[in-house]
């Protein structure tokens, strides 16, 4: 952090590297799909995609077409495939850059039939989810659509699964059965589907008997495990950093920030650091949230602000001083596994979170 950035999500690309090799390690003979939609979980997409495909990455998911287009334009030359564009979007740019469309419904095929252009696609079969992915009923007419249309190359069938973070739901094997029958009838109407795949990361983890040809890993290439107590040895790559702006004293029976919703008891200390609801500290975090400084857990108090939260330090037994650094999750304070805990939510969430004036910054990796 230069002196200038008062909040920064500092991500370590060393972290990066050795999650996607230990991933890539995991899967063995199966390709490694690292998903890095949402601007790469919120790491940046363009540079951690570089660092994972030189540790073991075969190739690249995204949400939309947008974001495969930014990728490749960043110079990542593998294989992207994106699974969310509507029908009436222009799709010419993103095939002319080798993108690869998933094709999610019958009029989604209907589309790439019509285009007459070169593509590479790929069928995502609903087997339970219920929210994109073609249904059962049509899968014989959208393969036999895609077979007699000979500018489209059929990479595989794909599927998502509803309950991976629930190893033991039963709801994983039905869906993994589905997604058998729609390779079959596909390879029965003369689909080669040579790639196919269901796992994200909690099937991955959990499920190596699902892998097929194909994982698309995302959560845990950043260093997170989605399901609690397992866990391969990964390495969260990203903190959430505010500088302290302010250290001032408190006195018993004096409030802090809006509504004077936390009253000291003691005479104590208090923290400000530049980080608020703007900035993607939701205000429901009052009084969930701990910050850590020097290596210690603070309590957040009161209202969060627009731009700011305040931190009790208690008597400040450690000298907290203006200028050092508060970890709102990663290195240093809580993970973001148990400020999700804390707060009510995933740990996926938590990742997403950093916006507003957060700037990133990059440790580890090769100099670029
Ligand atoms: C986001 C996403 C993934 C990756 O999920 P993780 O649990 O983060 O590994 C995989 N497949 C699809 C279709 C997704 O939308």
């Amino acid at each position: 952090m230069t002196p200038m950035e008062l909040l920064t999500t500092r991500i370590n690309l060393d972290a990066i590297a050795h999650n996607t090799r230990l991933l890539k390690d995991l899967v063995g003979d199966a390709r490694l799909m690292a998903v890095v939609k949402a601007d790469g979980y919120g790491h940046g997409a363009g540079r951690v995609a570089q660092v994972m495909a030189e540790n073991g990455a075969d190739c690249f998911g995204v949400a939309t077409l947008q974001e495969a287009i930014d990728l490749r334009n960043e110079g990542i030359a593998r294989p992207i495939l994106a699974w969310i564009w509507s029908t009436g979007q222009d799709i010419a740019e993103a095939l002319s850059l080798n993108i690869q469309l998933a094709i999610p419904s019958v009029e989604h095929a209907q589309v790439l039939v019509d285009a007459a252009v070169p593509a590479r696609v790929s069928v995502k079969v609903d087997t339970g989810l219920h929210r994109s992915g073609v249904d059962e009923a049509d899968w014989a007419r959208v393969f036999t659509m895609l077979h007699e249309a000979e500018h489209l190359t059929v990479t595989g069938v794909f599927s998502h699964l509803a309950c991976a973070d629930e190893p033991d739901n039963p709801t994983n094997n039905e869906q993994a059965a589905g997604l058998d029958r729609a390779i079959a009838l596909a390879r029965s109407l003369g689909l080669d589907v040579p790639v196919n795949h269901l796992c994200n990361s909690p099937g991955t983890l959990t499920r190596p008997d699902l892998h097929h040809e194909q994982v698309r890993v995302g959560l845990a290439l950043y260093g997170l495990s989605p399901i609690p107590d397992v866990d391969p040895g990964l390495r969260p790559a990203m903190s959430w950093i505010g500088r302290i702006t302010v250290v001032k004293p408190i006195s018993p029976g004096e409030s802090t920030s809006y509504s004077h919703t936390w009253t000291a008891e003691e005479p104590g200390w208090l923290a400000v650091v530049p980080a608020g609801y703007a900035d993607g500290v939701p205000r429901s975090w009052q009084g969930r949230l701990q910050v850590g400084i020097g290596g210690k857990l603070y309590p957040q108090v009161g209202r969060v602000c627009m731009d700011q939260i305040v931190v009790s330090l208690g008597a400040n037994e450690f000298d907290v001083q203006p200028g050092d650094e508060a970890v709102i999750f990663g290195e240093g304070g809580l993970d973001a596994t148990a400020l999700a805990d804390a707060t009510g939510t995933i740990n996926y969430e938590i990742i997403c979170r950093p916006t507003g004036r957060t700037v990133r910054e990059y440790e580890g990796g090769i100099d670029l």
